[in-house]
Order: C-alpha cells, then structure tokens, then sequence
C-alpha cells in the first residue's frame, strides 16, 4: 500500500526526522487559509500516489498566500501519469543549499534491508543508478543487528557529506530505518534530504509503501487509505481479492497461480511480446471473480490480445469458461482472446469458449503463439 506525502512525512516526524511544517488542503481557498498561517514563503505540491511531481508541473513556490490559493487552483485537478490530484499540501518552503537522497528498501536478492545514500537527490533515484551507479552508496543491513552507527557514518562520508550535519544525518538514518522496520514497509524514501542554507537537514519529500501482508498489523495505516486516490485497476482487483500488477505490455494475462502466472509471462516474452500484467486470480475462483478480472485487463488501453491459462485443479474449467462468457457479454469488445485451459473440467470449459468463437489452444506454447499473433493481428 502506498501512502503520501504528507502522511509519510507526519510517519517520519513521530521518528524524530526534521520535517517543514504545513497543512493539507482540498480547495484554494483552505490553501490561503494555510499559507496566511505558516505566514513565510510555501511550496504548494500535489499529494498523488506516484512520483515526478516536480517534472508533471505538480510542484510551485509561491511567496504570498493569494499567489498559494491561486498555485492551488492549478494544481488541484491536474492529472499526473493517469491520476487526478485532489489534496495538496502547503509546506514552509524551504531554503535549499543541497538535495540529497536517503532510502530504506529490501533487496530481495541479497535477502538483506538495503540503505542507500547518494548527493545527487531530487531525481529520480532510478536515473542516478543508471547514468552514475557510482554515487549511490549502500549499507547492507544485518537483520539481527540492525543499522549500525559505522554504517550511518560511512554513508554520510560516502555521500561527501559537510562535517557538520554528520551527526544530524546519523539520527535521521537510524530514524529511517526505525520507521521502515516497525511498519513493515517495502520502502521508506526522502528525497529530496536537503541541506538548508543554516545547515540543517529537512526531509522535503517522503515516500512510504507498506508491505500489504504486514498491513493487519498497522491499522494507523490502514486507516490512512486514501481510495479515491488510488489506481482504479489496483482498487478493482483488491476489492475482488486478485492479485493485479500493471506492467507495460501488450498480452493480457490471466492465469490461477503465482507461479504459473509468472511462467506464462515469460513464454509471452519468448514468443517476442510483453505482458501487460499480471494476474492471478487465485485458486477456486468463481464466473463473477473471472468476470472481474477480465474487466480490469480490458480496461488497460494498451492490451492488444488476452491469454487466459488455466491449470485446472480446484478450480474448474467450466466455471472459468463461464466468468468469460459473462464478462464478455456486457464488455464491448474486439480485442481477441486466447484460452488455454488444461485440468478438472478442462474439455467442458473448452467446448463453451469454442462455441463462443474464442481461441483455444492445447498447449501454453500453442498459447502464447496465438496470442503473440493474434496481437499483431496475423490470427482469425
Ligand atoms: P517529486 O518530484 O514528486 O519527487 O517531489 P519533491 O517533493 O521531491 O520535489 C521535487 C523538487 O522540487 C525538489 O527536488 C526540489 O528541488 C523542489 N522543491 C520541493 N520543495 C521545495 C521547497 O520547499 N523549496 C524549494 N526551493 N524547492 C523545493
Ligand atoms: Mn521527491
């Protein structure tokens, strides 16, 4: 679960990190109100769910209260990457000498809690770590240790950090780590971390994601959900317990499994396409939450083909077949569909699709083909 920036922020301060004051509003008119109280220079910023605000325009300084009312007016209602900004938040501007990034992440690959430190913050950290992997330093966390003051001290040297704010930064890593450990998150981020012109640390942005399956634990969090907020793809699935990830591609995956999820995925990018999702529509899954699921892939404009892989075993055949005919009934749709359903009830299902003119096919690899060329409209 992602939560914003402002509530990651108000997460951050209960830790002790330095963060600027400020106020949320829904209107222009609750910005002046705001900003008339800070009564110093503000920087108003759009509270969406995704990054790159500053670069979508989504981010403006404004140095009176009438100029902060008006900064609201433009930015409340932009759309940022597919999303409508309702809130934003009225924050002290700050007086920025240098921008810093500091983030808490794991790395599944090395099975550790991973922080990283780099000067260059205020950008995206994905761009540092492509064009200058260099200035990224990392400190591997040790699970029963946890961050060690060496290892806060070595990144704030390898960050070419000033003497003075060492220790300043010290704090705020054990802060961080401490914020991440205790809410089950998946990543706790400032960026940027910024050096003010009196020398002092301020976290300016904060992001938060919250593990999901720690998320019965944290009912604080819980209770911070913002729907209208959230991805509208991300919020269907959740409501109708599927396991939903948008990715970039064309081929609309359905699949009963994780694992098996995963697998068709890579057979749609060895046939030479991408999947646009993944999809997991979980074990014994009934017509209407395959209706659903059907919906929610067809809703994603860039979905040229859909591949359903059904590996039958509690879950049936024919009540798969079902959900996609109920789904297809009230979707009006000509993206073509391809099914390949093997297992308990695996030649009824079959039959209905058959008859309903859909795609079948024998096996995952007669599949993935199919759906690969079906995409490219070299198929029926
Ligand atoms: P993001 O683009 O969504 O990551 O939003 P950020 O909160 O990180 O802001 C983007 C950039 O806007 C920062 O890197 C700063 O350069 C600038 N910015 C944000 N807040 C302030 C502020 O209070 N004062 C000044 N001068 N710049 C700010
Ligand atoms: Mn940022």
């Amino acid at each position: 679960m992602k939560i914003h920036e402002y509530q990651a922020k108000r997460l951050f301060a209960k830790y002790d990190i330095p963060i600027p004051e400020g106020g949320v509003a829904e209107t222009p008119e609750e910005a002046r109100k705001i900003a008339a109280r800070l009564g110093v220079p503000v920087v108003v910023k759009a509270q969406v769910l995704v990054g790159g605000r500053g670069k979508a325009g989504g981010i403006r300084l404004s140095s009176n209260p009438d100029d902060a009312a008006s900064c609201a007016a433009k930015i409340l209602g932009m759309e940022i990457k597919g999303l409508t900004v309702k809130k934003v938040l009225i924050d002290e501007a700050a007086d920025i000498q240098d921008e810093l990034y500091l983030g808490v992440v794991l790395d599944r690959a090395n099975r550790r809690v991973v922080m990283m430190g780099s000067s260059e913050g205020g950008v995206d950290i994905e761009e540092v770590a492509a064009s200058t992997p260099e200035k990224i330093v990392r400190a591997t966390i040790d699970p029963l240790l946890g961050l060690r003051d060496f290892q806060a001290r070595e990144l704030a040297y390898g960050i070419g950090l000033d003497k003075n704010v060492i220790r300043a930064f010290g704090v705020i890593a054990h802060s961080l780590y401490r914020a991440y450990m205790e809410n089950d998150a998946s990543l706790a981020e400032i960026n940027p971390l910024v050096v003010t012109g009196d020398g002092k640390l301020l976290a300016v942005d904060g992001k938060m994601n919250i593990d999901d399956s720690g998320l019965f634990r944290h009912l604080n969090i819980e209770a911070m959900r913002d729907i209208g907020a959230e991805d509208e793809s991300e919020r269907h699935a959740r409501a109708a317990d599927l396991s939903y990830v948008e990715l970039d591609g064309e081929i609309g995956c359905m699949v009963n499994g994780a694992g098996l999820a995963m697998a068709t995925m890579d057979i749609v990018k060895l046939y030479g396409s991408e999947p646009a999702n993944f999809l997991d529509i979980g074990g014994g899954a009934q017509a209407e939450k395959v209706a659903e699921a059907l919906r929610i892939i067809l809703r994603d404009p860039r979905v040229k083909a859909v591949l359903f892989n059904i590996f039958g075993g509690i879950t049936r055949g024919d009540e798969v077949a079902c959900g996609i005919l109920e789904a297809l009934e009230e979707l009006d749709t000509d993206v073509p569909m391809v099914a390949r359903i093997v297992g308990t009830r695996a030649e009824e299902g079959r039959q209905l699709l058959a008859d309903a003119e859909m795609i079948t096919a024998g096996s995952l690899r007669d599949a993935a083909q199919k759906a690969v060329a079906a995409a490219r409209g070299e198929l029926g």
